[in-house]
């Protein structure tokens, strides 16, 4: 299965994509994910995209497609893969489109979580991550069990960089301009699965589920 997950910064892309691997046993690409490890390893990659990241624009598309072609290359997403963070533009859903078209594939869903912006804000500054697993917590909706530590791993919870409010607004600017235009891209091409993702957490996973059961 070829999924793609869409939705603004906050919609609990994050969430819902570790509930999707588990169910259909396919490799979580998270473009967000593999840059700020990146970052965190002081990578060429990581120098280059730490200076847009930090503001909150989005990594140049070359960069970021050739890191893509090369992820979903591997061995491991031969019979499928959820794509989450990207594509982020029309330029990266051409390169996808290239890229399955080549290899004969295509994609079987875009599942686009729709989140109530004023929500967005809050959503992301309280959320906190595991340095170690990557889990996504809340301090109000999601809190772990012990605070400052992952309950899945115990590992030490930090706030990303660009989480913080500046960068957060910036971010929903950036998705409304670049990113949502891709959710008429990709309904004309008959793939969207649209989820009210302002239900709780096991309300959003069960309707996820439910709607890639159906495809
Ligand atoms: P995310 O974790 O998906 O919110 O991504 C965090 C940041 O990584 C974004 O704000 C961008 O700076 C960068 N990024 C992630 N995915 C992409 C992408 N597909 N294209 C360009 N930049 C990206």
């Amino acid at each position: 299965m070829r999924l793609i997950l869409l939705g603004p910064p906050g919609a609990g892309k994050g969430t819902q994509a570790t509930f999707i691997k588990e169910e259909f046993r396919i490799p979580h690409i998270s473009t967000g994910d593999i840059f700020r490890q990146n970052l965190r390893d002081n990578t060429e990659l990581g120098q280059k995209a730490r200076v847009y990241m930090n503001k909150g624009k989005l990594v140049p598309d070359d960069l970021t497609i050739e890191l893509v072609r090369d992820r979903l290359s591997r061995e491991d997403c031969k019979y499928g893969y959820l794509l989450d963070g990207f594509p982020r533009n029309l330029v990266q859903a051409e390169a996808l489109s290239q890229f399955l078209e080549e290899r004969g594939e295509s994609l079987d869903a875009v599942i686009d979580i729709e989140v109530d912006k004023n929500s967005l804000v809050e959503r992301i500054t309280g959320r906190r991550m595991c340095k170690d697993c990557k889990a996504s917590f809340h301090i109000h909706n999601y809190p772990p069990r012990e605070e400052g530590k992952c309950d899945h791993c115990g590992g030490e919870l930090y706030q990303r960089e660009d989480d913080r409010e500046e960068t957060v607004l910036k971010r929903i600017g950036v998705y409304e301009e670049e990113t949502s235009p891709l959710i008429a891209y990709y309904d004309r091409q008959g793939k969207i699965q649209k989820i009210n993702g302002n239900a709780s957490m096991e309300d959003v996973k069960a309707e996820v589920l439910e709607a890639l059961r159906e495809i």
